[in-house]
């Protein structure tokens, strides 16, 4: 008989699961509090459940969670890369990075991405597949687990490594809510962020959702020619209708929406597009993250100089919008999405 994986299972879920095998329902509490406040993965550890309970448990459940394949650590130690492995041999990247404001980890939502962004290593081998809400829990948790030996603990989560959170919805939203349990990590909305390529119809579904979270929309384009070229879903979800989706968010859940924006030296670059820029997010409650990019050989791009990297900077933060420029945290790990499972594919 197949065992059911119950990592990732809501308490209503687990609650059902021993209420029909006759037991009383708090026993779904205890199971919860194990498993997620304890992380605890051996039935045969979990005292206070009757020892036929823990029997039972072994022989029809598994609590799977995520294996390590491999890390890397920058040199200065703020920024660690994991390459985890579920049980069916499929690989993801998680990313740790010791921010100023906590302990900040990069969770994937898919193995490998579909959506095939010019400048992302994650979608050079296609998807393989949605990753299942349990399966980013336990991307959480292994890194929380690293945490709690030297009592530290996950402070941020960003939906950002690879894959297209709003194209695995369920999976993702139940992910975020779990994250929010009390049986669970306890976190509060406000410190999970999302990050999407722009799928429409689903910001417009996450901003009814009622749960505060932060939205981060790749944007990296002010025209739609461009932003096609960089970004084959824009020919599907065009920037303008992207950028109205975002400004619903905001008014709807009162939450900052973040635009990335890839700085690429000559081609999205300019002054001109820093102006088209501000114009497109005129009366927003938003704000504008600028990335230089990672040199990029095959396709000569090339990061900007700094001069120009603070021109447009400079040119935002003088019209009114909210601006920084992300602190480069890991090049010497390869931080960007996918390039570690990348290496290991081709190995
Ligand atoms: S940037 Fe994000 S959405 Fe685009 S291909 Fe990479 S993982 Fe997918």
């Amino acid at each position: 008989m197949e065992l059911m994986n119950i990592f990732g299972q809501t308490l209503p879920e687990l609650t059902e699961l021993v209420t029909g095998w006759g037991l009383p329902k708090f026993r779904g509490k205890q199971l919860a509090e194990w498993m997620y406040k304890k992380s605890i993965t051996d039935f045969s550890q979990m005292q206070n459940l009757p020892k036929d309970l823990r029997q039972q448990l072994v022989q029809a459940c598994v609590i799977d969670r995520a294996a390590r394949v491999d890390q890397l650590n920058s040199v200065d130690g703020k920024t660690s890369k994991f390459l985890l492995e579920f049980s069916d041999g499929v690989g993801v990247e998680t990313v740790l990075m010791h921010q100023p404001y906590g302990n900040s980890i990069c969770v994937s939502s898919q193995a490998g991405c579909n959506m095939g962004c010019t400048f992302c290593a994650s979608t050079l081998h296609g998807m393989v597949r949605n990753l299942t809400a349990g399966e980013m829990l336990a991307q959480t948790y292994y890194i929380n687990d690293l945490l709690q030996k030297t009592g530290e603990k996950v402070d941020t989560i960003v939906i950002m490594g690879s894959g297209e959170p709003l194209t695995n919805y369920d999976n993702v939203l139940k992910y975020i809510r779990l994250l929010h349990e009390e049986y669970c990590l306890g976190m509060s909305y406000r410190s999970v962020t999302l990050s999407t390529s722009g799928i429409v119809p689903n910001i417009y579904r996450l901003a009814e959702e009622e749960i505060p979270i932060n939205l981060s929309i790749s944007l990296h384009a002010p025209e739609n020619e461009l932003r096609s070229e960089l970004m084959p879903i824009n020919r599907k979800y065009p920037m303008l209708d992207v950028v109205k989706a975002g400004g619903d968010y905001g008014a709807k859940t009162r939450r900052r929406v973040t635009y990335e924006y890839i700085l690429i030296d000559g081609v999205n670059d300019n002054i001109q597009q820093a102006k088209e820029l501000t114009e497109l997010l005129k009366g927003q409650l938003a704000s504008v993250n600028l990335i230089p990019i990672n040199p990029v050989a095959e396709r000569g791009w090339n990061r900007p100089s700094q001069e120009r990297i603070n021109a447009f900077e400079k040119y935002l933060a003088q019209h009114h919008v909210t601006v920084t420029v992300r602190r480069e945290m890991g090049n010497d790990i390869q931080a960007a999405c996918g390039q570690l499972r990348n290496k290991h594919l081709e190995e």
